[in-house]
């Protein structure tokens, strides 16, 4: 069996984590989507950081959901398979799904990378790691405004959180890894959560997945444009669907 799962921000929304979309993304009265912008950092690294910071820390907070838990059984019962998400929080990870198996195609919130050069680590700013705050501090800040902004060991240009922002290229190689699934054969099952696809790739990524006829599932709340070329559609929350349709894969003995 070859699975693909896609997983977009109403997976992480049932567990607490508020989408940039809507008014419960606001923040300070703020539009994350103009937050999460190259141009916003440039221009105020500090309000960023202070917005990742808690960002962080609710993530840290909040535990996996039903829907999580379901993709990770997924995982362990296919030999074939991969889940790429656009979520940037690490609640696919505490479920289960090892690194190799999954790609964070927006990036990971808990890395911390130079804006300038290629240095990056895990944790940073807010990171309850030890050895890093230390690290941290160690770095003389060059003007009072600068005092809770890490800069990077290398080449001293600000550090910043190691996501995708509006407007910047996804990695290439994670792109890589997506493709080289995608091309590596056609898929048995396609599930596509949480994500109203309106990111074009992720529809391309569904549709060639699912070229030889597999069951392309659809779990959103609302109609999106792969509705219409869906085999299934669950227009229930995420963490009450999954678990049912992999229950289901399991028990018809596709896995
Ligand atoms: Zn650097």
């Amino acid at each position: 069996m070859r699975v693909l799962v896609l997983t977009g921000a109403g997976v992480s929304a049932e567990s607490g984590i508020p989408t940039f979309r809507g008014k419960d993304g606001y923040w300070k009265n703020l539009d994350p989507t103009k937050l999460a912008t190259p141009e916003a950092f440039a221009r105020d690294p500090q309000l960023v950081w202070d917005w990742y910071r808690e960002r962080r820390q609710r993530i840290r907070s909040a535990r996996p959901n039903g829907a999580h838990e379901a993709i990770a059984r997924l995982a362990q019962r296919t030999d074939e398979f991969l889940l790429v998400t656009q979520n940037v929080d690490d609640l696919h990870t505490r479920a289960g799904i090892p690194a190799q198996r999954m790609v964070q195609i927006h990036g990971d919130i808990f890395v911390t990378r130079c804006s300038r050069s290629e240095f990056s680590e895990r944790g940073g700013v807010g990171s309850p790691e030890p050895d890093m705050r230390g690290r941290l501090r160690s770095i003389a800040p060059t003007s009072e405004n600068d005092v809770n902004l890490p800069r990077c060991p290398d080449c001293q240009a600000f550090m910043r959180p190691g996501v995708v922002w509006f407007g910047e290229q996804l990695s290439r190689n994670e792109l890589e890894r997506v493709e080289n699934f995608i091309d590596g054969g056609a898929c048995d099952v396609v599930i596509v959560a949480g994500t109203t696809a309106t990111f074009g790739y992720i529809m391309d990524w569904a549709l060639r997945a699912s070229r030889d006829g597999a069951e392309l599932i659809e779990v959103n709340l609302e109609e999106t444009p792969l509705s219409r070329f869906a085999t299934r559609l669950a227009r229930q929350p995420a963490a009450i669907a999954l678990p049912q349709i992999v229950d289901e894969l399991i028990n018809r003995g596709a896995l």
